[in-house]
């Protein structure tokens, strides 16, 4: 396997075991040059669904089964609307048009639209689309909406991944869609988790967000930058996502079957959290921001 960042071969990194649904072991691997890593031989693009197929795989079924659910959608609610305030701030705009790729079941996109904002949403799983127009009749459409907006040539003034690239498989692809259907200036926020944030140091290969198979890339600051930057791409900035150290210790916790999976969780959560608000590194998840100039790249080509 080779880096999409620097074309070196990645080398074994770690096993990591499917703790959610299959308990199969995948191999990690790295890129020792930029620290790209990625799951070897995951399942294709055809057998990757069973490995969706839990109950407890929360943004695609809206369970409120059990605490570490509740505790989910009470954050949830909090970071919705944290997403958007950043959003308008960053892109300093309070209305235009959105395209959410990953988007679940809906949440984020209701929360934008019931603001002014006109949304579109891309979700392969089924059963989150039909979820997300049951509940906010949105019509969410499923992944081949990506290759129809970009012959349609149609673009966006913001466009968001929470937590969804690092599940696709074509990544150079998606990174070139992404720049089709940006707007020239546009706002381009993606979220991911962080494996080298405080968390994941703690946890090593029992880290709950390696989440082999389902996440396929596992990206640290320095990787997805340069990964981006490469692509064209302007860094508009990063930023931590504080709450997602709490529920990614709790889970690690509660899939080891640790005792007091709550309270080791928390104390955890609390110093990742703490410490990312010195380090942005040390964030469980970043959102990293970047724009996209049309215009002043096909002027200096031709210059
Ligand atoms: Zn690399």
């Amino acid at each position: 396997m080779i880096c999409p960042v620097c074309q070196e071969t990645l080398k074994f990194y770690c096993s990591c075991k499917d703790y959610l649904v299959s308990g199969e072991t995948f191999s990690v691997l790295k890129c020792p040059m930029c620290g790209f890593a990625a799951t070897e031989n995951p399942p294709g693009p055809d057998q990757i669904g069973k490995y969706y197929h839990s109950e407890a795989y929360i943004s695609h079924s809206d369970t409120r089964k059990g605490l570490i659910s509740m505790i989910y959608q009470w954050i949830r609610r909090i970071m919705i609307r944290r997403k958007r305030l950043m959003i308008e701030k960053i892109s300093g705009r309070d209305s235009g048009s959105i395209l959410d790729i990953g988007c679940g079941t809906g949440h984020f996109l209701h929360e934008m639209q019931q603001k002014g904002w006109k949304v579109e949403g891309v979700e392969p799983d089924k059963g989150a689309r039909d979820c997300a127009y049951g509940q906010f009749q949105l019509k969410i459409l499923d992944s081949s909406a990506l290759e129809a907006f970009c012959k349609e040539s149609r673009e966006f003034d913001v466009i968001t991944m929470w937590h969804s690239l690092e599940h696709i498989h074509d990544l150079d692809g998606t990174v070139e869609k992404l720049k089709k259907l940006l707007r020239s200036g546009g706002l381009l926020v993606i979220a991911l988790p962080n494996r080298t944030g405080y968390d994941a140091s703690i946890y090593g290969k029992d880290w709950a967000a390696w989440d082999v198979p389902r996440h396929l890339w596992h990206f640290s600051l320095y990787s997805m930058q340069k990964l981006f930057q490469k692509k064209g791409f302007v860094s508009k900035g990063v930023q931590p996502m504080p709450f997602d150290a709490f529920y990614v210790s709790i889970l690690t916790h509660q899939w080891k079957k640790d005792s007091f999976p709550l309270l080791r969780g928390l104390y955890t959560g609390l110093k990742g959290w703490w410490y990312s608000r010195k380090k942005v590194q040390a964030s469980s998840s970043l959102i990293y921001l970047f724009s996209h100039f049309k215009q002043a790249q096909s002027q200096s080509a031709e210059a």
